[in-house]
This record gives C-alpha cells, sequence and structure tokens, in this order.
C-alpha cells in the first residue's frame, strides 16, 4: 500500500506544471502586463526575464508574446483567469527571440490562432535546441513544443478585435531584429513596443542594427503614446524608450568619432566603454559585443 501510494504521489507531481507564479500589473483598463527579471535566462528565473501583455478586448483577450515556456503562457493566462474569466481571442509574436514566443503551443492546442511577421519563417531555425530548452529547467521546460505562428505578415496591418483597433506595425529596417513588431491599441494609447525598448538592462544589438534601430524608435515617437510597455523593464510612461535612444545615441556618436580617428575595431571596443551603463544589468555580457556590431555597420557608412 505504501508503495502503491508513493507510486501515485510520483505520478501526480511529475503531471503538475512548473509555476511560474506570475503578477499582472495594470497599464490601463484595458492592458495587463508581465514584467520580467532584468536577468539572463537560468534555472532560477526559467526564462521569466521578458514581458508579455493581455489587452481585454471586451469578448475576449489578445495576448502579446507568451514567453519562455509552456508553463508561462499557462500561468499568465490563469493570473488573467482571476481578473477577469475570458477567453482568448488571438495571440501575436513580436519577433523572433525565444524569450518571447516559446508558450505558442499552450494556445494553439486549443486552436487560437497566433499572428507573427514572415521573420518567423526566415530566420527562426527550429533544427537547432532553443536557448530556453538549454538553459531553463526541464520542469520549466515540460509541455513546450517550439511552434511557429500560425499566421504570417509581412507589412503593417491594422486588426479590430472584440472593442479594440489593434496597429501592427513592422520596424522600416532591421532594428533589434530583421523584422520588429510592435502593437498600438489608439483607444487607451497604449504601445506595446517588445524589444525595440529596454528599461532595466543594457539593450542588445547583436544581429540587429543600431541605425535602424535609432529610427524605428523615432517612428515609434510620432504615434505620441502615452504609455509604453518594452520587451524589458518595468518602465511604462510615455518616455519609457529614453535609456534605449541616448545609449544608442551616444554609441553611435563614440563609435563614429573612433573610426574617423581611424581606430581599429579593438581599440573602439576599449574606448567606447561608456562607464555610466556599467550599472546597468547585462553591462558585462552586452555592451563590448553592441560596440562591435555597431561598429560592422558604421565602418561602411
Ligand atoms: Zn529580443
Amino acid at each position: 500500500m505504501k508503495l502503491l501510494l508513493g507510486t501515485l504521489l510520483l505520478a501526480v507531481t511529475s503531471l503538475s506544471a512548473y509555476d511560474y507564479a506570475l503578477k499582472p500589473v495594470r497599464i490601463t483598463s484595458d492592458v495587463h502586463c508581465f514584467f520580467g527579471k532584468p536577468e539572463i535566462m537560468d534555472k532560477t528565473n526559467n526564462g521569466n526575464i521578458v514581458n508579455s501583455c493581455y489587452i481585454d478586448a471586451g469578448e475576449g483577450y489578445v495576448v502579446v508574446d507568451t514567453g519562455p515556456s509552456y508553463a508561462y503562457a499557462e500561468s499568465a493566462h490563469k493570473a488573467m483567469k482571476k481578473i477577469k474569466s475570458l477567453p482568448v481571442k488571438l495571440v501575436i509574436n513580436t519577433h523572433i527571440h525565444d524569450d518571447h514566443w516559446l508558450g505558442n503551443n499552450y494556445f494553439t492546442e486549443q486552436g487560437i490562432k497566433v499572428l507573427g511577421s514572415d521573420d518567423f519563417k526566415v530566420n527562426a531555425d527550429m533544427s537547432i535546441p532553443t536557448r530556453m530548452q538549454t538553459y531553463i529547467s526541464a520542469e520549466a521546460y515540460a509541455s513546450t513544443v517550439p511552434t511557429l505562428p500560425t499566421e504570417m505578415i509581412s507589412s503593417d496591418t491594422t486588426l479590430s478585435v472584440g472593442n479594440q483597433t489593434l496597429e501592427l506595425k513592422i520596424a522600416k529596417h532591421k532594428a533589434h531584429t530583421a523584422k520588429d513588431m510592435v502593437v498600438y491599441l489608439p483607444k487607451s494609447k497604449v504601445l506595446i513596443a517588445a524589444d525595440l525598448v529596454f528599461n532595466d538592462r543594457l539593450p542588445s544589438v547583436r544581429g540587429g542594427d543600431i541605425n535602424g534601430w535609432l529610427s524605428a524608435l523615432d517612428d515609434l515617437d510620432t504615434l505620441k503614446a502615452e504609455h509604453v510597455v518594452g520587451g524589458h523593464g518595468n518602465r511604462t510612461d510615455k518616455d519609457a524608450a529614453q535609456m534605449t535612444r541616448e545609449y544608442f545615441t551616444q554609441m553611435r556618436s563614440e563609435i563614429r568619432a573612433a573610426i574617423a580617428d581611424g581606430l581599429s575595431i579593438d581599440e573602439t571596443i576599449k574606448k567606447v566603454s561608456m562607464d555610466k551603463y556599467k550599472k546597468y544589468k547585462l553591462y558585462e555580457g552586452t555592451h563590448r559585443h553592441n560596440v562591435e556590431s555597431s561598429y560592422r555597420v558604421l565602418e561602411w557608412e
């Protein structure tokens, strides 16, 4: 009997999913977001390093980004059901980095449409293990099956869902990635800017383009949003992009000056240390790579 009980307990334990215990933060009456930690993914945070949002469209929710795993997506939905028990009508993926979309199969298994840009077709490499699969715990990653958006768009699109108008805008040039999508809600003037905006850890431009990123931020300014939610960081006022903009503006002008002085890439990395950003999380792992990849873009100007 004891043995049977033990076996039963083990079965129950292995069936229960990892609980991220996510807590939604109210941005406006119709938008709630989850804010991740300013860290690199590991077996302690289990990939809860990213922001994601739920938009209340009256008849249901629109989910913007599904997080690092199936269990994350499930935990976020569970938390939102406590605020208002609505079905999810649509899921949007902002870009191809896997902390933003590995929760997709929690929604697709319920038959919910997932919309992303066609960059997923081009640049999402499904043949290699995901970063989350490698770095977070097996328990947190359980049930995650990397699943691409079920529908892909190539240009700006305006959608009506319930009582919301959603303006999906794709950055005109390579910025954080080859194609970065943001979601703007004209009704509540909320801009979900995803990884075009970081504000409590250094943004990463590896694989992107410093010029495209700064011009994308200028384009977002024309929306005159009152609330800006980035992909990483807690700040959500209208100037939430300030740190990202100032960081890349200073970096670009220092690298241009170094190139004009004939400095090599290694000399430039040493020179453009931008010490005031050392206080930000991920400076050590990110800053020199940002300088290096931006030098390679700017040396061709
Ligand atoms: Zn990203």
